[in-house]
């Protein structure tokens, strides 16, 4: 059992206090929250850093993924990215770096401050030199050495097991596989005729896990990769399968988090968030996309935006950062800072649909004020994004109205004439 569930059970331990006060969270809700395993708090006690729980109850949150592949590989860029993405509203980090020092490059993440998360598998089939020969000593040493470094959670695609491959043998999708990792399992079970390892070997996993007091983030290795494959059985059977192992982590006190669900039409979101809900025994569900059209690349951030919201309102916990390069490219550094904001965005959105209009009403009434009153400094303090903001607001020259509609301002006409209606009264007076 992991050390924090344990602490758990003999009262509110005093680390979770302040971490329950910045979610708005009663403590003794917090601590029975993580008990009951609907939220988990990713801290590898290997890795001093900020506390960031998921899951119900808790602030809706934001990962950010980064990493080099073979034909971009800089560390220099993918620190000044994941810095941009802290700066810009990420919770978490996750370094997905398929090329070059894979273990340098995870060691100066570790070191911003931030949850870490992994997919071990990655660099297992670099240092094997392919899917296929990943064998599974290598794949646990490759696990083990991520939890000595301090990875606070890792992605394993536990469910991508041969029942799995035959429900996608017996009912073809459109797009096959999507997920890099869900693929590399495919290719090794196809070529072997064995049993994916994390699935066949999950005890001795979750001991890993265990002595490092990792969360392990059971991935969605079959999700649909175009709307057209959201209604096949693959996926189904994965969900199936995911809720089996969450209920075994549960059982053992290893925290865990779920992965899904892919592209799925907007109709379809939130039956999915509620069905994977039920089958994991409420364990918090991170979130890739949803994708929710596929006909708008460039624009994936906004439409995976569209859709987390809808899936935060039917109880989705924390939201994969979609880049405007998904499904086109590497992230730059411009693509990680407009998708962190839109997933930002998105994830304060949820979190109102989650706490309450009264809770969002709370945290947007000084903007709104600032607003009426025509204050644009204190609009730009109280957005999420002053700076852009004032950009927008200044290119025309700085103004007491906008260039939107200049001296016939609604605001200023309504405004002055409510200042009339004031003043009358008191002049009369006189
Ligand atoms: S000028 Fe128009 S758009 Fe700009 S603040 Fe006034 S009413 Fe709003």
């Amino acid at each position: 059992m992991h050390a924090l569930l344990r602490d758990c059970r003999t009262g509110i331990p005093p680390q979770l206090e302040p971490v329950a006060r910045a979610e708005g969270m009663d403590p003794a809700r917090l601590t029975e929250a993580l008990l009951r395993g609907m939220v988990c708090l990713p801290a590898n006690p290997r890795h001093p850093c900020k506390a960031v729980p998921i899951g119900e109850g808790c602030l809706v949150k934001v990962n950010v993924n980064i990493g080099t592949s073979a034909p971009r590989c800089d560390h220099e860029q993918e620190m000044e990215k994941a810095r941009a993405a802290i700066v810009n509203g990420a919770d978490t980090l996750m370094d997905l770096s398929t090329a070059g020092d894979i273990p340098v490059l995870r060691k100066k993440i570790l070191s911003l401050g931030v949850p870490v998360g992994t997919v071990p598998l990655y660099e297992a089939v670099r240092k094997a030199g392919s899917a296929v020969d990943v064998d599974p000593d290598l794949l646990f040493r490759v696990i083990r050495e991520h939890c000595r470094d301090g990875v606070d959670f890792m992605t394993l695609h536990c469910g991508v097991n041969r029942e799995a491959f035959d429900a996608l043998i017996a009912d073809p999708r459109l797009m096959g596989v999507v997920s890099r990792g869900g693929a590399f399992h495919l290719a090794r079970m196809d070529q072997t005729g064995e049993e994916n390892p994390l699935f066949s070997e999950f005890a001795y996993l979750l001991e890993i896990l265990d002595e490092y007091d990792v969360v392990i983030s059971l991935g969605d290795g079959m999700r649909p990769g175009s709307i057209h494959d959201a209604g096949r059985l693959a996926k189904t059977t994965e969900y199936l399968t995911l809720g089996k192992l969450s209920h075994i982590c549960q059982e053992k006190g290893i925290q865990r988090l779920i992965e899904g669900p892919g592209h799925i039409p907007l109709s379809q979101v939130g039956y999915n968030v509620r069905i994977i809900k039920e089958l994991t025994d409420h364990a918090p569900l991170y979130l890739l996309g949803p994708v929710v059209t596929d006909i708008a690349p460039g624009y994936d951030h906004v439409v995976a935006a569209i859709g987390s919201t809808i899936a935060c309102m039917h109880g989705a916990d924390f939201l994969c950062m979609v880049s405007p390069s998904e499904h086109l490219a590497l992230p730059q550094l411009e693509d990680i800072v407009e998708g962190t904001r839109i997933t930002r965005i998105a994830a304060h959105i949820g979190d109102g649909a989650r706490k309450g209009v009264s809770w969002q009403e709370e945290k947007e009434l000084p903007l709104v004020l600032a607003r009426k009153d025509l204050d644009w400094e204190g609009q730009f303090r109280q957005a999420l994004f002053g700076e852009h903001a004032r950009s927008i607001h200044e290119r025309d020259g700085a103004t007491d109205t906008c260039s939107m509609c200049g001296d016939l301002c609604a605001l200023k006409l309504v405004k002055d004439i409510f200042k009339r209606k004031r003043d009358e009264p008191e002049k009369k007076q006189q």
